[in-house]
């Protein structure tokens, strides 16, 4: 068995089309059946290599694997005009003329006599040898299909259009490819946005004039904004990939899709194997479900937590490529990154705190030197300077014994040395535990960070 997404690569990919990735990717998994990804391009107008790259990579980044693929329709032009052909011979297709200003006079008096605007088979009888090929929908009849998601769907025929499978242009159009590739890829099951409900009794006609069986289908609910309303840029980012950018764990984000829409029990984490596990199309929700960038940023933040330390640092890795730093240059990036984990949002946020320890800088955060370095700090940093100096074992105990035992011999609060030392090891004085932070950072770092915020303090006294 089989299970296929199909995009048009008419623009990047979407939250949506992940999600829809995702139900057809899991079904796959869940059935032990294989999944295929088809290009959808007949759109020659509207569909570009960048698309293209932009599935392959969303998908590439998600672990979305597939089976088969990618089978791109514009290879597949040959196949389409073979169906089409037989389609034609067996009086079940025909060339229609109409021009523009009949169908368009047409279609305005359907709509003058509060009728359903379709075309009216005007050349159907007509046997001619050119124009656009349209199907020849069933006159009578109802055409019904019981959908994973939606139930049983009915339609009279009567309803329907003499739908156009072949354009001007000589290019098939989605609903006759659809069928034939569904058909020739042995498609099980199509899981697909219910924004194509409308298609399924005309593409279910098309498997009947070729005799062949339709799939099952599974029309999965549209994602709507927080506030109610189709989703769009302002709701945040719709491109799949700027997720990657702004450090989401692509597991949080497919955690968060299959909770879009899908539901077990009121479970909210799932392993990518509990999702397989778990997974049921009959499950999915009959209606729209809301995107919500606080959840998801929740669950991006517990998956940061809790991933292993060796996918936590490959997928840092990526963010740290940003920043100019040498990871040789430094403690081991796995302990750093436990220690971060703990408090980042997201890797973005932790791969800007992995910075100072790779890499000296020149100044200091200005206003933060203005409030925070004076005589009195200065008086220790200088202390720490010579405390520190005479620590053997370089441990954050260590350290932190250092930093009481000023505040002991100065009588001032933990902040009072906290604070400067923060700011001097860090440059703008966001770190998070000093003595875990310094012991990171390095003997010799510390202290020549320490002895650059005296000489900041000086200069500013000279
Ligand atoms: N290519 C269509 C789209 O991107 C999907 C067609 C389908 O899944 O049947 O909307």
């Amino acid at each position: 068995m089989k299970s296929r997404f199909a995009p048009s690569p008419t623009g990047f990919l979407h939250i949506g089309g992940a999600r829809t990735a995702l139900f057809a990717w899991l079904w796959a998994k869940k059935t032990n059946s294989k999944f295929l990804l088809r290009i959808e391009d007949t759109d020659k107008e509207r569909s570009t290599q960048e698309s293209v790259d932009a599935i392959l990579d969303g998908l590439d980044w998600l672990g979305l694997d597939y089976d088969e693929g990618p089978i791109f329709q514009s290879d597949r032009t040959e196949r389409y005009n073979q169906v089409i052909h037989e389609l034609l011979s067996n009086g079940k297709a025909y060339y229609c003329n109409c021009s523009k200003e009949r169908l368009d006079s047409m279609r305005e008096s359907q709509i003058a006599n509060k009728e359903k605007p379709k075309y009216d088979g005007c050349c159907r009888e007509k046997s001619l040898k050119s124009g656009v090929i349209r199907f020849r929908n069933p006159d009578i009849g109802s055409v019904s299909f019981n959908d994973y998601v939606k139930g049983e769907v009915s339609i009279d025929n009567f309803e329907l259009d003499d739908l156009i499978i072949l354009r001007s242009d000589g290019t098939p159009t989605y609903n006759l490819t659809v069928v034939v590739d569904d058909h020739d890829m042995e498609i099980e099951c199509v899981i697909r946005g219910d924004d194509h409900i409308n298609n399924t009794p005309k593409q279910i006609n098309l498997y009947e004039a070729m005799s062949w069986i339709s799939p099952k289908f599974a029309h999965v609910p549209m994602i709507l904004g927080s506030d109610g309303s189709r989703l769009s840029k302002r709701h945040g980012a719709l491109n799949l990939l700027s997720y990657k950018d702004e450090g989401f764990l692509p597991e949080a984000l497919l955690n968060y899709l299959v909770r879009l829409g899908w539901s077990h029990g009121d479970q909210e984490i799932f392993t990518i194997d509990e999702m397989i596990q778990l997974f049921e199309l009959k499950n999915i929700n009959n209606s729209a479900a809301s995107f919500n960038q606080e959840k998801l940023e929740w669950i991006n933040q517990s998956y940061i937590k809790k991933t292993s330390t060796k996918n936590l640092v490959e997928n840092l890795s990526w963010q740290l490529n940003k920043h100019d730093i040498n990871l040789n240059n430094g403690p081991s990036i796995h302990d750093l990154a436990e220690f971060l984990r703990e408090r980042s949002k997201s890797l973005v946020d932790m791969a800007k705190s992995c910075v100072m320890f790779y890499r000296d800088f020149d100044e200091f955060d200005e206003a933060q030197a203005n409030k925070i370095f004076n005589a009195n700090s200065k008086e220790v940093l200088e202390d720490l300077v010579d405390r520190l100096s005479l620590i053997n074992d370089w441990s954050a105990e260590n350290i932190h014994s250092v930093i009481e035992s000023i505040c002991e011999s100065m009588s001032i609060g933990f902040g009072k040395v906290g604070q400067p030392f923060r700011l001097a090891i860090s440059g703008d004085g966001k770190s998070g535990s000093i003595d875990i932070s310094a012991k990171f950072l390095g003997k010799e770092r510390t202290l020549s960070r320490l002895k650059m915020a005296i000489d900041w303090i000086n200069s500013q006294n000279n």
